[in-house]
């Protein structure tokens, strides 16, 4: 998911929230919402609410955006990875709460949603949804009822959730961000230049505003934003930061920055090492788009083989309501990848991709690049083998759905029919980051787990 918050004391915030969105498309298209406070309305510890499935485009306009008054906005744009695919499940969440009502957009997944469920169903609270992030929005309502303040009422709540959040968050007075203790998902501070404090998942949603990254939230820390400034809260004295690693390598935008670093720069650098250490002969370099394009710029740029465009995206595709008929699906791929015969014809050729989840994707490209003319195709992969589910908030799938999970690497390339296939190793993917090595959660590609996973909900996904 996308996170998005902004408060600019002087102005109609949520027209910033909806561009901020919008670079954060990328993270969830399944809904899109924003909230926002206005204290010039006669009702102002009341949040108004706009959301709706689909596209941060398709689900605003103009006459929407102009209803959501106030100098205090918060945006999120949804991926299901827990609860299923409904408007009720759609964010941000709104709570009522002695206070006033309590805003909340969530990037991640808690490994205790459960617990935290039976215990609040048990106080009282009448969840609605089956998503987790909601018991994090009645946990806060519960200490905010018990007589805490906010900050205090939210690390309260913090401290009853285990597993992977960003949080951005809202009430009358302040935005509020947060990140567990491992901070696995990324969220980071901007400032406008008038002084503005703006929190987004990625540096690509600060861009697009014209504000100034300051730094990121850190793992376990709190920062309430009102009036006053920026205050920061550790609300988790002993934090390890575990940042996935699968945000550096797939599923942020390249034009972001993380720990100071271009991701462009990071994922053009995997490809580089992976020509390095997996080298092949051949004609042409291309990458799947838009994911394997920078890796595979580094895989031309270190073999010396010459990189071209081998496959076109079609750009609007996305996740459609109208399903494509039985003879289109069967031909798959092809509504949003065509390859160009005039490119591919008579070569040898590497494609590169971020990864390989299920194989489908991949087998269908190949296909696709042989049917083109291509007389060779050789897959180089810019990460290890997927073998783990995630618990974090990345919907790769139960394991019995990973490819890697239950065949060798010589297995998967006949599957997927290529001429030869091979992944980055996980120590190269690793040391070609300008952080420490530890400070990266590589669960779905060692089954090390940093965050411990209840044995039942392990189990629903493990073989
Ligand atoms: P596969 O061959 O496994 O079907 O597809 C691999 C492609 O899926 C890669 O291009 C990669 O960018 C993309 N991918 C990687 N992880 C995920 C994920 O969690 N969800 C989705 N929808 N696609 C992913
Ligand atoms: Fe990221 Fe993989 Fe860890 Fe999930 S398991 S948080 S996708 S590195
Ligand atoms: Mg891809």
């Amino acid at each position: 998911c996308g996170v998005f918050g902004v408060f600019a004391p002087e102005a109609d915030v949520a027209n910033l929230v909806y561009f901020g969105l919008y670079a954060l498309q990328h993270r969830g298209q399944e809904s899109a919402g924003i909230i926002s406070f206005d204290t010039q309305k006669a009702d102002p510890l009341v949040a108004h609410v706009y959301k709706a499935m689909g596209l941060v485009s398709q689900v605003f306009d103009e006459k929407i955006l102009a209803g959501l008054t106030g100098s205090i906005a918060i945006g999120h744009t949804r991926y299901s990875t827990t609860g299923s695919s409904k408007i009720a499940n759609a964010q941000p969440l709104v709570v009522k709460t002695d206070l006033g009502d309590f805003a909340l957009a969530h990037n991640g997944n808690l490994v205790n949603a459960t617990e935290l469920r039976g215990e609040l169903l048990a106080q009282g609270h009448a969840l609605e949804s089956s998503s987790d992030s909601e018991g994090i929005a009645f946990a806060v309502a519960e200490a905010i009822n018990e007589g805490l303040g906010w900050v205090d009422g939210i690390i309260k709540a913090l401290r009853r959730c285990q597993g992977a959040f960003s949080l951005v968050m809202a009430t009358s007075e302040a935005i509020a961000g947060a990140r567990d203790g491992y901070g696995v998902r990324p969220l980071v501070i901007g400032v406008m230049p008038d002084g503005s404090y703006v929190l987004s998942s990625e540096t690509c949603g600060l861009d697009i505003i014209g504000a100034d990254y300051v730094r990121e939230v850190n793992p376990g820390e709190l920062v309430w934003i009102d009036r006053t400034g920026l205050h920061s809260h550790q609300w988790l004295d002993e934090p390890l930061p575990k940042l996935c690693v699968f945000e550096m390598i797939y599923f942020a935008r390249p034009d972001s920055v993380m720990h100071g670093e271009s991701l462009y720069t990071y994922r053009k650098q995997l490809g580089r090492i992976l020509a390095k250490e997996s080298p092949v002969e051949a004609d042409l370099v291309i990458g799947v788009p838009d994911s394997g394009v920078p890796a595979a710029i580094g895989f031309s740029e270190a073999s010396g083989i010459p990189y071209g465009e081998g496959l076109i995206k079609n750009r609007y595709v996305g996740r459609t309501f109208i399903q494509p008929t039985q003879m289109m699906r069967e031909s798959g791929i092809r509504m949003k990848l065509n390859p160009l015969k005039s490119e591919l014809l008579d070569k040898r050729v590497v494609v590169i991709d971020d990864s390989i989840v299920r194989g489908t994707t991949s087998r269908k490209i190949v296909r696709a690049l042989k049917e083109a003319g291509a007389i060779e195709v050789h897959m180089r992969i810019s990460s290890p083998p997927v073998t783990h589910p995630c618990f974090y908030g990345i919907d790769t799938d139960s394991q019995d759905h990973l490819i890697g999970a239950t065949k060798s690497v010589e297995e998967i390339g006949k599957i997927i029919e290529v001429d030869s296939l091979a992944y980055l190793t996980k120590d190269s993917m690793l040391q070609a980051t300008e952080t420490d090595t530890n400070h990266f959660c590589t669960a779905c590609f060692t089954g090390d787990y940093p965050i411990a996973v209840p044995d039942k909900l392990k189990n629903s996904k493990l073989i």
